[in-house]
């Protein structure tokens, strides 16, 4: 998506995009061989940590059709669009779950990990330049920082469909990737504060607790097990998506504590059960599986900031509400 496009930067030129199928189950991302291989490597070896990740359903051959306007796709989480993101000179693509899809109105906040966020054959000009920005960043000093995130704040009263057609985008605020990049080690946590409790949008403060405990418990088992695993991963990111939509969010906290118990009227084959939030790494491009090298303390050093920031809310929204 846009708002965690790090294209113009941190990445080759863009010519193609994340994709989301018509039913919007799935992503098709555009991707080199060293992703295919991960994931791959991943299901054959580490399958338990496959859990952590995007649901992977196989590769597909893309039609390298650099003349298609992809990368001009608005922002979006809506099926059949396209999502901005990394050019790549293939045309091999992989199928995967799409973690926003079950959500009514999906939040999502995109964190790159890492201090160090080029791989081994990155060239000396792409290390410069990827060190200079973790120098200014939060990436720097706490192993992360926020690439981009989107929050549902409700459709703005007066905003009505045009032509018959509602913009399925109206009502997110986008924060860029510039966004993320002006914050310190202290500042940072506005971002949290932003993404799990928007001001001036009404919610219920007990249910956005919820959200981050959830969060907080799948970042850790996260944490547990790369503390045991010997990977590298550079520039991949933590996708942390929640229910935006209040009365979504209570029916589905509802249905955690009683599962089965959803009204369902339609007699749908597949009842569609509401979720809470999800929380996954996502972005292996450069990520190898790497036997005896230890864990991936560039990788947790983000991880575990993370980790300390989502306590450090839960610990403040306890004793001011
Ligand atoms: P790159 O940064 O190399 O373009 P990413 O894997 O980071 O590739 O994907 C680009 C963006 O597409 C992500 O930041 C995220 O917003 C979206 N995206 C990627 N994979 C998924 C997924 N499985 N489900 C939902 N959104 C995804
Ligand atoms: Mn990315």
């Amino acid at each position: 998506m846009q708002f965690v496009s790090e294209t113009e930067t941190d990445s080759d030129s863009s010519s193609h995009g994340v994709l989301i199928d018509s039913t919007g189950d799935v992503v098709i991302k555009p991707c080199t061989e060293a992703e295919i291989d991960f994931y791959e490597k991943t299901l054959q070896l580490h399958r338990d940590f496959a859990a952590h990740m995007p649901t992977y359903m196989g590769q597909v051959r893309t039609k390298d059709d650099s003349n298609n306007d992809h990368h001009h796709a608005a922002v979006s989480s809506t099926p059949g669009t396209t999502l901005p993101s990394t050019a790549l000179e293939t045309e091999t693509a992989i199928v995967l779950e799409n973690l926003a899809a079950g959500f009514v109105r999906p939040n999502i906040l995109d964190i790159k990990l890492g201090a160090r966020l080029w791989a081994d054959d990155a060239p000396l000009e792409k290390r410069a330049r990827l060190d200079a920005v973790a120098a200014s960043t939060t990436s720097g000093s706490l192993g992360f920082r926020v690439a981009g995130m989107r929050v549902w704040r409700g459709r703005p009263a007066g905003a009505v469909e045009s032509e018959g057609r509602t913009d399925p985008e109206a009502g997110y605020q986008i924060y860029d990737r510039t966004y993320g990049r002006n914050f310190n080690t202290v500042t940072v946590k506005t971002a949290f504060d932003e993404f799990f409790l928007p001001a001036d949008y009404a919610c219920d403060i007990r249910a956005r607790r919820h959200v981050v405990e959830k969060c907080v418990r799948e970042l850790g088992e996260l944490q547990e097990k790369l503390e045991k695993m010997e990977c590298r991963m550079y520039s991949a990111s933590i996708l942390c998506v929640y229910e935006g939509d209040n009365s979504a969010l209570d029916a589905a906290i509802r249905e955690e504590r009683f599962p089965g118990r959803l009204d369902s009227d339609e007699e749908s084959s597949e009842p569609e059960v509401p979720k809470v939030a999800t929380l996954k790494l996502i972005d292996f491009a450069h990520a190898k599986w790497t036997p005896g090298f230890g864990p991936d303390e560039n990788l947790l050093q983000g991880v575990r900031s993370v980790h300390r920031i989502l306590e450090d809310l839960l610990a403040s929204s306890n004793t001011n509400g």
